[in-house]
C-alpha cells in the first residue's frame, strides 16, 4: 500500500488522480488532499477518503472546511500548509497537480523529506528543473512524469541512460489551429478565448488548454524533458501528431524508436506514476487501433507558433530564463483569459519579457522566485 498526498485535489489532474486511487483500493491510500479554492469539492473527497490532512490554499475557508469536517482531518492553509502536507510523516509519495508555481516549494520540501515526487505541474522542473533534480539524486528519491509525453517516454527508455538516445520525440496534437489553411498567421490577432479553449483531443485545465493552442505547453514540456531525463535540449524534438494516440517516442542511437500508445486518458500516466514499478491492472483504457485507422505526423509549424522557438531558447540558455519563459506565459494567458490582450500578443509579450532579462546561471530558490516576479511585472 502507498501512500498518496494530492496537491492539486479539485482540478482536472486532481479528479483523474482520485479515480485511480478508487480503481486500486488495495494499493493506494490518500493520506494528504490539498486544493486551492474549492472548499464544497474538498469536503467532498476529504469524507470519501479520509486523508489524514487537508490543506485549502484561502485561509478564510479553513474554519468553515474544519467545522465541516468535525474531528477528521487536520486542516491546514496556505502555502505552509502545502509545506506540511508535502512533508507528512505518513506520506510515501506526493503528486503535485498544482497550476503555477505554488507547486515548487512543497515539492522541494517533500523531496528534502525523503518522499517520492509525481510531478504534473510541469512549472515545476521548468522553473528549477536543475535544482530538483539535483536535489531529488542527493536524497536518492524518485521524480515521476505525469505529463502523458513523458510518462511515455519514461515508459519506452525503461532506465536506458540519455547516451543510448539519439533523440526524445514529443508528440503534440497541434491544438485547435493546427490548420494554415483555415488559420493562417494573420487571424491569429483575431482568435478568441471560446475558439482557443476548445482543444481537439484533451479536456484540461483552463491555462492548459490555452497553452495547447498556442503550443507554449510543448515548449514547457520540452524543458521539462531536457530535466527530467538529463539530456541536452537539441536532442529534444517535437512532431505533430492530431490523433494524440502516440503519447511520445524515443529514437535510439541505433536508429530503433520505440513509442508509447493508448488512447487519450490522463488517469493511465497518473496510475503508472503512482503504482511505479508495478504495471498493474485496469480496464478504464481500451485503445483499438483497427477504429482508429491511421496515424499521421506532420512538421510543427514554428512561424505561426514561435513558442517553439521560444523554448527551445529558454531551455538552451538555461538558468533563468525558462522560469521567465514560463511566468510571462502565465501573466500573457491570463490577460487574454480576461480580453485584455490578443492570442498573438501571448507569444509577443513573452519574447519581449525574455529578451529584456539578464540570465543568472545556476540560481539558487531565491534567484529563481526573483526571476519569476520581475518576469510577471514586466509581462
Ligand atoms: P486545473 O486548473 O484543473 O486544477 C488546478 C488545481 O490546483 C485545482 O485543484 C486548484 O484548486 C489547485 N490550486 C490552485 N492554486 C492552489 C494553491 N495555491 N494551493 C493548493 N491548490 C491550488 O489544472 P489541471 O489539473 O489541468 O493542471 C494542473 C497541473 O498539471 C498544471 O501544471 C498542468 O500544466 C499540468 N498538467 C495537466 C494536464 C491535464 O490533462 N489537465 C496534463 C499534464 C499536465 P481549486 O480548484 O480548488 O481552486
Amino acid at each position: 500500500m502507498k501512500n498518496v498526498v494530492l496537491l492539486g485535489s479539485t482540478g482536472s489532474i486532481g479528479t483523474s488522480t482520485l479515480k485511480v486511487v478508487e480503481d486500486q483500493p488495495d494499493r493506494l491510500k490518500l493520506v494528504g488532499l490539498a486544493a486551492g479554492s474549492n472548499a464544497d469539492l474538498l469536503v467532498e473527497q476529504a469524507k470519501k477518503h479520509h486523508p489524514a490532512a487537508v490543506c485549502i490554499n484561502d485561509p478564510a475557508k479553513a474554519l468553515n472546511v474544519q467545522e465541516r469536517l468535525g474531528s477528521g482531518p487536520r486542516v491546514y492553509s496556505g502555502p505552509s500548509g502545502l509545506v506540511k502536507l508535502a512533508t507528512l510523516p505518513e506520506a510515501d509519495i506526493v503528486l503535485i497537480a498544482i497550476v503555477g508555481t505554488a507547486g515548487l516549494e512543497p515539492a522541494l520540501a517533500a523531496i528534502n523529506a525523503g518522499k517520492d515526487i509525481a510531478v504534473a505541474s510541469k512549472e515545476i522542473l521548468v522553473m528549477a528543473g536543475e535544482l530538483v533534480m539535483r536535489e531529488a539524486k542527493a536524497r536518492g528519491v524518485r521524480v515521476l512524469a505525469v505529463d502523458s509525453e513523458h510518462s511515455a517516454i519514461f515508459q519506452c527508455l525503461e532506465g536506458k541512460p540519455a547516451s543510448s538516445v539519439r533523440n526524445l520525440w514529443l508528440t503534440a496534437s497541434g491544438g485547435p489551429f493546427r490548420d494554415a489553411t483555415k488559420w493562417p498567421a494573420e487571424s491569429f490577432r483575431a482568435i478568441t478565448v471560446e475558439q482557443a479553449l476548445k482543444h481537439p483531443s484533451w479536456v484540461m485545465g483552463r491555462k492548459i488548454t490555452i497553452d495547447s493552442a498556442t503550443l507554449f505547453n510543448k515548449g514547457l514540456e520540452m524543458i521539462e524533458a531536457r530535466w527530467l531525463f538529463n539530456i541536452e535540449m537539441a536532442r529534444v524534438k517535437v512532431v505533430v501528431h492530431p490523433q494524440s494516440v502516440v503519447h511520445s517516442m524515443v529514437e535510439f542511437v541505433d536508429g530503433s524508436i520505440i513509442a508509447q500508445l493508448s488512447t487519450p486518458d490522463m488517469c493511465l500516466p497518473i496510475q503508472i506514476a503512482l503504482c511505479h514499478p508495478e504495471r498493474v491492472n485496469s480496464d478504464r483504457v481500451q485503445t483499438n487501433l483497427a477504429q482508429i485507422g491511421s496515424l499521421t505526423f506532420e512538421e510543427p509549424d514554428t512561424d505561426r507558433f514561435e513558442s517553439l522557438k521560444l523554448a527551445r531558447h529558454a531551455g538552451e540558455v538555461g538558468g533563468t530564463l525558462p522560469a521567465v519563459f514560463n511566468a510571462a506565459n502565465e501573466v500573457a494567458v491570463d490577460r487574454f483569459c480576461n480580453r485584455q490582450v490578443s492570442f498573438s500578443a501571448i507569444t509577443e509579450i513573452v519574447a519581449r519579457v525574455m529578451a529584456a532579462h539578464q540570465v543568472v546561471q545556476r540560481p539558487t530558490l531565491n534567484q529563481i522566485m526573483l526571476a519569476d516576479r520581475w518576469a510577471r511585472q514586466a509581462a
